[in-house]
């Protein structure tokens, strides 16, 4: 389902461009167009799900698929063996600023812990 308002649900439709990393049936990986890190990929659900804290038991797969195109993508893109992160930010506290569900792939550097 594709909500006709949702920045996200345009990218993945094509309706506003983006320059797509990786991109199958179910989810698309695209270039963040302000990036928190020298790698900075978004990995988004086709389908529109308003966030983490929205999913349902019918998500289970895209939700594994995601793990698994994230680490693929990671290896992909050399970032496996010094590390990198994968985020998602749910909700007003935790960052969350697109309400579509997606994941940060970050790479390319040292990440901090705790997150600020
Ligand atoms: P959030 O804060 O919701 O976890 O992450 C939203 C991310 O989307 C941010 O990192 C922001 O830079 C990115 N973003 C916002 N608008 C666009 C856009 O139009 N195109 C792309 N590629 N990324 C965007
Ligand atoms: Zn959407």
């Amino acid at each position: 389902m594709n909500l006709p308002d949702c920045l996200f649900c345009k990218i993945a439709n094509k309706d506003i461009p983006a320059k797509v990393v990786f991109e199958d049936e179910t989810l698309i990986a695209i270039e963040d167009i302000n990036p928190a890190a020298p790698v900075h990929v978004l990995i988004i659900p086709k389908d529109h799900i308003v966030s983490l804290a929205d999913i349902k038991p019918e998500d289970e797969t895209v939700l594994g698929h995601i793990q698994v195109i994230a680490a693929s993508l990671a290896g992909d893109l050399k970032l496996a063996d010094q590390g990198y992160r994968l985020v998602n930010n749910c909700g007003e506290w935790g960052g969350q600023t697109v309400m579509h569900l997606h994941y940060h792939l970050l790479g390319g550097r040292h990440f901090g812990w705790p997150p600020g």
